[in-house]
């Protein structure tokens, strides 16, 4: 960690600042930033939680405990198009927990239960486990741990869950304090139309 007490203290404040300043001031902040603007973002096939091939491993939480910004400026994020809409989500359920009554894991594995499971249209009562279920990650609870990001990897999962830097939240810091101490150099400074663009294909490891 590369800031000082007084520069931490201070871009804190300012994040808090605009954190409050709701979705209104977020979105003249993208403005502002869109014209040229180069900014932070993570580049998915890089990071330990993303890239495939790193299976069995503790998720890496960096991005929470680096960022300058409280409770990070990393999110996770869930690209519909991606997901296979599972039954039994590794990235929603503990699928190491007991099983209950229902025959679904008896725990969640997101710390701050900032995942929400919906059903998309009508649940067939008598075959649940061929209902299609819908999983929206609740930014403002989401610290950006990664846990739900490595269990979503192939094979368990589609990899549609990723970590991104949300930009309404991020103080854009000169050298990010994230990729001082990213183990895989996952933090890339890219133009802001380009971070815009949430998934960009990638996720394999090269
Ligand atoms: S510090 Fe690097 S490897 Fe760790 S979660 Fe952040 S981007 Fe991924
Ligand atoms: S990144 Fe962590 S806090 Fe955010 S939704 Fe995933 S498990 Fe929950
Ligand atoms: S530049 Fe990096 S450390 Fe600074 S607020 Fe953004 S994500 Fe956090």
């Amino acid at each position: 960690m590369m800031l000082s007490g007084s520069r931490r203290t201070v871009l804190k404040g300012i994040a808090r600042g605009l954190t409050l300043a709701g979705m209104g001031g977020a979105a003249a902040l993208l403005v502002k930033r869109a014209d040229g603007q180069v900014v932070w973002q993570i580049d998915a096939a890089k990071c330990l939680n993303s890239r495939f091939g790193e299976v069995g491993v503790k998720a890496c939480n960096l991005c929470t405990s680096e960022c300058v910004v409280s409770q990070s400026a990393v999110r996770a994020v869930n690209e519909f198009s991606k997901c296979g809409r599972c039954n039994i989500c590794p990235a929603y359920f503990n699928v190491k927990s007991a099983v209950g009554r229902d025959g679904l894991p008896s725990e969640k594995l997101c710390p701050r239960d900032a995942i929400a499971r919906k059903p998309i249209g009508d649940a067939d009562p008598n075959d649940l486990a061929n209902n299609f279920y819908e999983y929206v990650i609740d930014e403002k609870k989401c610290d950006g741990c990664g846990k739900c990001v490595m269990a979503c990897k192939e094979p368990a999962g589609l990899g549609s869950v990723q970590l991104r830097v949300r930009h309404d939240l991020c103080v854009n810091c000169n050298k990010c304090a994230i990729s001082t101490s990213c183990p895989k150099d996952a933090l890339v400074s890219i133009g802001l139309g380009e971070a815009l663009n949430p998934f960009r294909e990638g996720g394999r490891a090269e």
